[in-house]
């Protein structure tokens, strides 16, 4: 028996990783046969895909093609990062039912929404990275929801067309107009934030200043009152500018995260998640579209606990990774997303489980358990630690003295990044001391002097520093080294190391 079959194909992307991917679908309906089938996909996930998207033809009034409509990829596609398709697989069916113009060589239109089971296009998370994808393909437009629009409209070198719902889609590819203006995205979402505004905390300063200098993380430990959250809070204004790059990275998570678009701005993200965080919260999920979690969202930006210790051991391990190699995976059904998570860390802990200031601190044995809870793997990426002092009284406070603005120290810190940059790749800034290979920071061309690694030597011969340590040691020692404007760390910047990374008041490593 002869069948005849009509063909439509239409273009869109899919999320892999975090990464939008070009791909197209392709409707084969054929006269002979019946049903709507979607093979390279598992049963049950072909079966949601094709009832929603059935449910909102229907609802938009349209004919369905009489006979069996088959859709395929033109890639093997893994079980997330499909729900951007949607509206794609709709028009590449309309195409193949003579309901819309197929595109026109060599630019096809890119389409990236969800559908509604009413035939609305929904609000899709990853319109941004979509749209960029559309613009760096040469397209001729990319369709998205009408709700996307702001997010999506600053974005050149592509004409972009909002739809309210799949007639509306239709409408465009017939007749394609001209996109009104996006609505303007709000600025920034941080509070101007200054180190100028901190009174007194002349350690804490100092030590946030040198986190940002090395790209090390960090612990603040003391009462709640006791000013972490202020200083967190003020990392990212010290750091360096993000580059563009960045900048289109950042967007792009917050576009999958399903948060607003603020606009294009350069300073680095900052991301606190509670402690009631779950793992899913934490990491993130693979879904249709994957999500990324509250630490994929402080990528190339800070990421903040805040009561560190009350976290749940396992939600505060998924950070592990993060500071360990720079990036998450996440598996689901055997397929495995990676995405980027290259960040400060900075935790804050009160010193015991009923937060006492200190001074009335008498929670004994109790208080060193509670600390220990934070003892383990990512203890040992956490260079920097630091014991805030108890706020004194208000009158007492007002006399404490104001640091530099964070312009000033941001100025220092972009210097010692180069600098450090400069030894360990002679690339500019993009190799910090906590990223350098230990066999590079070990090398006999940077070794320090048995005279310069004295104060170090002699803890590790006594036994008061576990000598695993060392390494870490001298990551901060450059990096004092670095602010300093010095050629290599000498004795002062080995011995102050020491005490940043909690080994003279606190005694011994936690
Ligand atoms: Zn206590």
């Amino acid at each position: 028996m002869e069948s005849t079959v009509n063909v439509g194909v239409a273009h869109t992307v899919a999320m892999i990783g975090l990464t939008a991917t070009p791909v197209s679908v392709t409707a084969s309906n054929s006269a002979g046969g019946s049903g709507f089938t979607m093979p390279q996909l598992p049963d049950y996930l072909a079966d949601t895909t094709t009832s929603g998207i059935f449910a909102a033809w229907n609802n938009s009034d349209l004919p369905w093609p009489g006979g069996a409509v088959e859709i395929r990829f033109d890639f093997t596609p893994g079980v997330s990062g499909l729900g951007g398709c949607e509206l794609a697989i709709a028009v590449a069916v309309a195409r193949a039912a003579g309901l819309a113009p197929h595109d026109s060589p060599p630019a096809p239109t890119r389409m990236y929404a969800q559908l509604g089971i009413d035939g609305s296009l929904r609000a899709t998370r990853g319109a941004r990275p979509a749209a960029f994808t559309a613009s760096t393909c040469g397209d001729n437009g990319v369709i998205v929801a009408a709700a996307d629009h702001a997010d999506v409209g600053d974005i050149t070198g592509i004409a972009i067309r909002p739809a309210a719902d799949l007639r509306g889609a239709l409408r465009q590819l017939r007749s394609p107009t001209a996109s009104a203006k996006a609505p303007t995205p709000p600025s920034e979402p941080l509070p101007k934030v200054d180190l100028h505004d901190i009174l007194g905390l002349v350690q804490a300063r100092h030590g946030l200043e040198i986190a940002a200098a090395g790209g090390h993380h960090m612990i603040l430990l003391g009462a709640p009152d006791a000013g972490a959250v202020m200083l967190a809070e003020r990392l990212p204004g010290i750091l360096p500018p993000l580059t563009q790059h960045q900048a289109d990275q950042v967007a792009d998570i917050r576009s999958l995260a399903g948060q607003p678009y603020v606009g294009p701005g350069l300073t680095p993200p900052y991301s606190a998640p509670h402690h009631s965080s779950t793992m899913a919260a934490m990491v993130g999920s693979s879904t249709m579209i994957p999500r990324p979690g509250a630490i994929s969202q402080a990528h190339n930006g800070v990421l903040f606990l805040d009561e560190a210790a009350e976290f749940r051991r396992d939600v505060l391990d998924t950070v592990l990774p993060a500071v360990a190699h720079q990036h998450l995976l996440i598996t689901r059904y055997g397929d495995t997303i990676r995405l980027p998570a290259r960040l400060h860390l900075v935790m804050a802990s009160g010193m015991c489980p009923k937060d006492h200031p200190r001074r009335d601190c008498n929670c004994g044995p109790a208080a060193r358990r509670y600390l220990h809870r934070l003892a383990g793997r990512l203890m040992d990426h956490v260079l920097i630690r630091i014991q805030l002092p108890d706020p004194p009284p208000y009158d007492e406070l007002c006399q404490q003295s104001r640091g530099d603005s964070s312009a000033t120290v941001r100025a220092r810190v972009i210097a010692a990044r180069r600098a450090a940059g400069e030894r360990w790749s002679g690339r500019g800034a993009d190799l910090t001391n906590q990223d350098v290979p230990v066999s590079l920071l070990r090398s006999p061309r940077f070794r320090l002097s048995a005279t310069t690694m004295a104060p170090m030597t002699d803890r590790f011969a006594d036994r008061t520093i576990p000598v695993r340590h060392e390494t870490r040691l001298l990551r901060l020692a450059w990096t004092l080294a670095d602010l300093d404007g010095t050629n290599s760390p000498c004795v002062d910047h080995v011995a102050d190391a020491m005490r940043l990374g909690g080994f003279d008041a606190l005694g011994g490593a936690r």
